[in-house]
């Protein structure tokens, strides 16, 4: 192995995946070792990986064996490393180093070991995940343009009966307060406009540290950050989404009215046997209340096992009255060493995939038909870039996160590259289930690139 290697970098899975691959970037770049975006120029490559279910788990693996053919040598990290380290260390002679979820932050020391040795191989994968680093992690943007995830727990205390996060994370740790607006304050300073709170279970955040969930004060901390204009929270569950936290989001114009709900299911049966709490048309009429103009998402899973024509008939009603804003739907994903793998009356795989298209069909058209009644509205966007093939800018409005929801494309516009993370009042013109297309009228607040307000388009 070469003295200076050049290390490379494959992210894959959720956004919570996504900060601990830019603190490890962060780390190494510290330290001094060469980075690339390039693989075709990486000696090593660092591929954090996702395990959550078996359709991850194949992405997984067809990147690591295609870096692997590439030549290049390889740190696995993540939850893949975490579930399978022994398989992978038998089968995969490329592989340097694996590093468990709880180990990232040892990512400098296992580099330095690889590239001091070049027979040497690593395992850094603790049983049971239990790290706590509560001091700011320097971190190396791969992402959304003027948006950064902050993580702000990891773990999880809950048992969902489908789910292997805790097996692969440990239980619930949150960071401080103070840890998080220190990290908020060192990105805004860098240029982020919005910042998306993450972690598995978003609203219990500060039980374990606090003996209280203290969301609802990270959030009134956060809002003081000058220049920071969105907060953005991921992740709520449902016995955890209060009238206090509700009422919170109310009244502090930073903080985007977008609630992103996992339900899972309707039906109390099901629910039951997942572990997940009942009545899920009661937090949706609490958040209603409190927050009318809120868009609420929400994800279901379909295809559990005991699902009747009857319970899935019991969801697809629920969710044709409840008209989420946004909303995902998967097919349930057997994993054997979670409860639910073992339980009866698996689902064939082809009737999952027949309900999902029938939610996922059911559900254009209330997207359609909650984006027509965006026509004639002003709403006020982050611009994120320019899409060559349509020739035009984009972003999101506040209801929207980013890579899951819709695009706002606009069409007649003064914007230029100067304009990337300000936010523009664009009117709406026309949409389509999951885009909408509108014209500049004014740009509100400017991005890093800005030095001062414009007006642009009409
Ligand atoms: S709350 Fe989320 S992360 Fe925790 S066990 Fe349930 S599904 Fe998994």
């Amino acid at each position: 192995m070469l003295r200076n290697p050049t290390f490379g970098v494959v992210s894959l899975g959720c956004p919570k995946n996504q900060t601990d691959t830019e603190v490890m970037l962060g780390l190494l770049k510290e330290a001094g070792f060469t980075l690339t975006f390039d693989n075709d120029d990486a000696d090593i490559c660092l591929i954090n990986t996702c395990s959550f279910i078996e359709d991850a788990r194949r992405e997984s693996v067809r990147k690591i064996v295609e870096l692997a053919e590439d030549g290049k040598e390889l740190i696995i990290a993540g939850c893949l490393a975490q579930h399978f380290k022994d398989q992978l260390l038998e089968e995969l002679p490329e592989a340097r180093a694996l590093v468990g979820t709880g180990d990232i932050h040892k990512i400098v020391d296992i580099a330095r070991a690889i590239v001091a040795d070049s027979s040497l191989r690593i395992v850094q994968v603790s049983p049971v995940p239990d790290d706590h680093i509560d001091e700011v992690q320097p971190r190396l943007a791969t992402g959304v343009g003027a948006s950064a995830y902050i993580k702000i727990a990891e773990g999880c205390d809950h048992a969902c009966t489908f789910c292997i996060i805790p097996m692969l994370r440990g239980k619930f740790r949150s960071r401080s307060i103070d840890s998080v607006v220190k990290e908020a304050r060192m990105l805004v300073a860098s240029g982020t406009r919005e910042i998306i709170l993450v972690s598995q279970d978003t609203t219990y955040y500060g039980l374990d540290m606090y003996g209280r969930m203290a969301l609802a004060e990270l959030l009134e901390a956060l809002h003081e950050i000058e220049d920071l204009a969105w907060i953005r929270i991921m992740y709520f569950y449902p016995t955890e989404t209060n009238r206090k936290l509700l009422e919170t989001i109310a009244r502090l114009p930073k903080v985007v009215k977008y609630i992103d709900i996992p339900l899972q299911h309707s039906h109390p049966e099901i629910l039951s046997s997942m572990a997940r709490p009942q009545s899920p048309e009661k937090t949706v009429a609490l958040i209603r209340e409190i927050l009318p103009e809120a868009a609420v998402r929400s994800t279901f899973i379909v295809g559990f096992p005991g699902e009747t024509e009857e319970h899935y008939e019991h969801l697809l009603s629920f969710i044709q009255e409840q008209k989420f804003d946004r909303l995902g739907v998967f097919a349930y994903s057997r994993e054997t060493e979670v409860p639910s793998g073992s339980m009866p009356d698996q689902v064939p795989q082809k009737i999952k995939k027949l309900r999902r298209n029938r939610i996922m069909e059911a559900q254009q058209h209330i997207s359609l038909a909650r984006n027509e009644r965006m026509v004639a509205r002003r709403l006020n966007v982050l611009i994120e870039g320019f899409d060559e093939k349509k020739g035009l800018y984009y972003g999101r409005s506040e209801w929207d996160a980013p890579q899951i929801d819709n695009v706002v494309y606009i069409e007649e516009t003064g914007l230029d590259y100067n304009s990337l993370g300000d936010i523009v009042e664009v009117e709406i013109t026309s949409c389509k289930p999951y885009d909408l297309f509108g014209v500049a009228t004014a740009s509100l607040t400017a991005g890093a690139g800005t030095e001062e307000l414009v007006l642009a388009g009409s």
